[in-house]
């Protein structure tokens, strides 16, 4: 499908542009294609134009791609909300998850994780611009949690996500994202840890986090055009059963 490499091709320069612009190499920073709602062609598409990281939000939508996809090898980021009775399949089949936010869930995480496969690299998502709404531990959370997660023995903790409340305003997304980084850089400092990731910017303020130096950017939208759907926040799937 030309117009899907055509849209990779893109979201790649926009990227080399950031990372121009902010002195860094283009390698210092990965791109994740945020598949969810788009069908695994979709997905194979862009697998075809060269594309190897995809990330899903939900847990059953993520399962049935991954099994349709699975002679691609293609490596999967879980991104979105984390529930008990839905973390085996998790820790069995993806790669990597950037939205761990509570010790249980990564206890979890860490005696599902199969011994026969990598440790499962997580980030923890910090809510930084503090909206009652969104997923994602606090600040304040941040350092015992880290503390706690960094101790599981199948779980490699390499850093930091967040999804700040959606603005145009480019200095005040700059400034939530230099939040993150801070927030990594004093953890570092605190823990004695080696956090080398941050997973920040989405399809509208990547160039924002590039420049506050994002690693991970997950862009939907602009690689698979827009949601008809969100399968939402009110379908069964998104409740905690536990
Ligand atoms: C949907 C989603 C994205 C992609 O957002 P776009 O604006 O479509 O690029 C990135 N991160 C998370 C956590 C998401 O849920």
């Amino acid at each position: 499908m030309a117009t899907t490499e055509t849209a990779l091709q893109a979201i790649q320069q926009r990227i080399r542009l950031a990372c121009e612009a902010a002195g860094r190499t283009a390698e210092s920073v990965r791109l994740i294609a945020v598949s969810k709602t788009f069908p695994a062609a979709d997905v194979r598409a862009l697998a075809a134009a060269g594309q190897r990281a995809f990330g899903e939000n939900y847990v059953q939508e993520a399962i049935a791609k991954m099994a349709e996809l699975h002679d691609l090898a293609l490596e999967w980021h879980f991104i979105g909300p984390l529930q008990s009775n839905k973390t085996r399949a998790i820790a069995e089949q993806c790669n990597w998850v950037h939205s761990l936010d509570r010790l249980r869930i990564a206890q979890r995480l860490s005696d599902q994780r199969p011994l026969s496969m990598d440790s499962l690299r997580v980030l923890l998502q910090v809510n930084i611009s503090g909206e009652a709404s969104k997923s994602g531990c606090t600040p304040e959370e941040l350092p015992a949690l880290a503390a706690a997660v960094a101790q599981l023995p199948r779980l490699q903790l390499l850093g930091l996500m967040t999804v700040p409340e959606p603005t145009p305003d480019v200095a005040l997304q700059r400034a939530r994202f230099a939040r993150l980084r801070q927030l990594r850089d004093s953890l570092q400092q605190q823990l004695g840890l080696a956090l080398p990731e941050l997973s920040m910017g989405m399809s509208a303020d990547l160039e924002a986090a590039i420049g506050e130096g994002a690693t991970l950017v997950r862009v939907g939208t602009a690689l698979f055009g827009a949601r008809s759907y969100a399968p939402s926040s009110t379908s069964s799937e998104h409740k905690d059963l536990s």
